[in-house]
């Protein structure tokens, strides 16, 4: 038998974008012999006939989006502050080891107003 041209009324196999399902639909618009538009059965919903083709799942990308979205967090996070510029010891002076006494007085006072 052949293929006879759709009429409206026709119930046809197509997706539905609503359900997200293949599913029965009644054919409501037409376009010369071809279907122009379909109502869901389950829905009721009209949109564009598909030709029964379900969309590509756009899960292919997912785990590459996922890590770019991680990247993204990461690129917004701020970095933490550069370390200060350590000054340059001049010779003769003993700065560092004054330094280093500085720390140490400054641990013990801390540690003194905690205790
Ligand atoms: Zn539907």
């Amino acid at each position: 038998m052949p293929d006879r041209a759709p009429r409206l009324g026709d119930v046809i196999d197509d997706y539905c974008p609503t359900c997200r399902l293949l599913l029965n639909h009644d054919v409501t618009s037409l376009f010369g012999d071809d279907v122009a538009k379909v109502t869901c059965r389950t829905c009721h919903n009209t949109h564009d006939y598909r030709h029964a083709q379900v969309p590509a799942k756009r899960r292919a990308g997912k785990k590459e989006d996922k890590k770019s979205l991680i990247e993204q967090v990461l690129a917004s996070m701020p970095k933490p502050p550069e370390p200060p510029p350590v000054p340059p010891s001049a010779p003769g002076t003993g700065r560092k080891r004054d330094l280093w006494a500085e720390v140490e007085r400054i641990r013990s006072q801390k540690k003194d107003s905690r205790d």
